[in-house]
């Protein structure tokens, strides 16, 4: 059995705690406070406390998926990729630039929300792009 305490940052909001994932045998079965993190000192609010809980949740999406006749069908990155390229290229076309909107989240990379404010911006024209931890 191997236990490791890995220091990292909750993901939930730009406050930015300090936070340990407890990991069990390679699974990350906990979160921890830091308390020598200058922001919250050994404490963390509730959503904080679930931090991991994201990352092992059986509900968590592992591969990608179209909605055809309202029920959500397995699908290849290609054919995802393809479709939702052609949608947006559509409805940019159609109604213009702003009527697309990003929203980003707090369980990706900052790189990941990187390259989509990038997408966002320079390749579809909007600065319409939001993110789940902007307080
Ligand atoms: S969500 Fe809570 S625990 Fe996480 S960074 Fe924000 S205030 Fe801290």
């Amino acid at each position: 059995m191997q236990l490791k305490h890995v220091l990292t940052i909750c993901p939930y909001c730009g406050c930015g705690c300090g936070i340990y994932l407890e990991v069990l045998d390679g699974e990350i079965i906990r979160t921890i406070p830091s308390k020598t993190s200058p922001v919250n000192q050994g404490r963390l609010c509730i959503k904080g406390w679930s931090a991991h809980e994201f990352v092992v949740s059986p509900k968590r999406l592992k591969r990608p998926y179209l909605r055809k006749q309202e029920k959500l069908h397995e699908a290849s990155w290609d054919e995802v990729l393809d479709f939702t390229a052609s949608r947006l290229r559509e409805i940019r076309e159609k109604h213009g630039p702003d009527s697309i909107a990003f929203l980003a989240s707090a369980k990706c990379t900052n790189e990941e929300n990187y390259l989509l404010q990038k997408l966002a911006r320079a390749a579809i024209g909007t600065n319409n792009i939001d993110h789940c931890a902007r307080l």
